[in-house]
């Protein structure tokens, strides 16, 4: 989805009020009454509401609802994308909204500046735009919850849990983008100067690169969390390093961390372990003796000291970030919003179930392209990558065939 912000600047005040007014009565409506839309916005005259609101629908920031029992609007992305920024605006975060850096599975990426001119980005949670296949289950999960299609109430928990995690991570020294701000479904947050790993094939050394990854990985369970999609392309590579001391990589993408107390917690623990490792493996031919001590190597500093760290074996919790955020599973007594956690999880564990067949195929695929790849070439790489996932789950037997054609 596009962002325009073309039409920001001729927007007036009585029009943001107006567009205020619609998210707001959106909390208990579907469909908000023109007549509810006038009461909440605090507007003089009806008239001047209803200006606004015509304006608003010809920009697209809201739609007119049709045959239903009575007359009304709903917000729609365009809206809340101009409500956030104007938030993100007054509060001095964003100044101007550059090109998109980035598409994921769930969102946008742009790059921005902040009043000073220095380089940031924002990432616009969109969830609910993926294909069929890996939102099915949420669409079934909100279906039996009464909830209707309320991608937008959970793009805004997804963003918010995520600038929680970060913020929480940031502070404790982990490798993670500095999180600015956020509103509704927009995180601003530090731009990483590099590339997504799964693009790279040369390091100057790859044993510490694998190792301090799983040291990541660990380090994050000992805090309380893990990831849950730590994978080639959620690791961006640093094109420069700040010190001798900078491992290279920063992680992001965290809306989707569970707590370690979670039911499933050392399956997802140990996938992302091994999506580490297939990377690794299959990308840089490196793989690790299981046995092997990754702290005898030389070169390794602060790495971890078994190549494949165990859930059991390896976890031993020092903090408890996962409590403070609330992070799914963190405890039966705090269930957190299911809307939320079922829905990401759902989402997850889609991409996730099927067997590796298919992603060899479709990496195979990705390969070829490797040579003069760009940004957008990453970008559909991703989605194949997820894509082959879940297209797997639902095909079963014959996928590898489907894979082929
Ligand atoms: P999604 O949840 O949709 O996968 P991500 O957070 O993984 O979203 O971001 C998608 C892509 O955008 C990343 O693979 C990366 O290329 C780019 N990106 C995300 N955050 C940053 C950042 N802070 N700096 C630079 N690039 C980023
Ligand atoms: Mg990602």
């Amino acid at each position: 989805m596009k962002l325009d912000t073309s039409h920001m600047r001729y927007l007036t005040t009585d029009d943001f009020r107006v567009l205020q007014a619609v998210e707001q009565g959106s909390k208990g409506h579907e469909v908000v009454p023109t007549l509810m839309i006038h009461q909440i916005s605090g507007m003089r005259s009806q008239s001047g509401t209803n200006r606004a609101i015509s304006d608003l629908a010809k920009l697209s920031l809201i739609s007119k609802m049709r045959n239903i029992k009575y007359d009304g609007y709903r917000l729609t992305y365009n809206g809340i994308d101009y409500l956030a920024l104007k938030t993100m605006l007054n509060r001095d975060t964003v100044y101007s909204v550059g090109n998109t850096i980035g598409v994921g599975k769930e969102s946008d990426i742009y790059k921005v500046s902040d009043k000073d001119g220095n380089p940031r980005v924002i990432k616009i949670h969109r969830l609910g735009r993926t294909s069929f296949h890996t939102v099915r289950n949420n669409r079934d999960y909100l279906r039996k919850s009464n909830q209707g299609a309320n991608w937008m109430h959970l793009s805004r928990l997804a963003a918010n849990k995520e600038y929680q995690f970060m913020s929480m991570l940031y502070s404790k020294g982990f490798k993670v983008p500095e999180p600015f701000d956020n509103s509704r479904h927009i995180v601003v947050m530090e731009l990483i100067n590099g590339f997504p790993m799964r693009r790279l094939r040369k390091h100057k050394n790859i044993p510490k690169l694998y190792s301090d990854l799983m040291c990541f990985i660990v380090q994050l369970g000992n805090s309380g969390l893990i990831h849950c999609d730590f994978n080639e392309f959620n690791v961006m590579i640093k094109d420069e390093l700040e010190d001798e001391n900078d491992c290279g990589f920063v992680v992001i993408d965290f809306p989707q961390c569970v707590s370690i107390q979670h039911q499933d917690a050392d399956y997802y623990f140990q996938r992302d372990v091994d999506c580490i490792r297939r990377f690794f493996k299959k990308k840089l031919k490196y793989e690790p003796k299981p046995d092997s001590s990754m702290l005898d190597t030389d070169g390794f500093g602060d790495g971890y000291k078994y190549a494949y760290p165990e859930f059991s074996r390896d976890i031993k919790r020092s903090d408890n970030l996962d409590e403070l955020v609330q992070a799914s599973g963190f405890s039966k007594k705090h269930p957190g919003d299911r809307s939320l956690e079922d829905a990401v999880e759902s989402m997850r564990n889609a991409a996730y179930n099927s067997d590796e067949e298919a992603e060899d195929e479709a990496e195979a695929e990705a390969e070829a392209e490797d040579e003069d790849e760009d940004d957008e070439g990453v970008d559909s790489e991703e989605e194949e990558y997820y894509d082959s996932k879940s297209d797997e789950e639902s095909s079963g037997d014959d996928s590898e065939n489907s894979q082929e054609e």
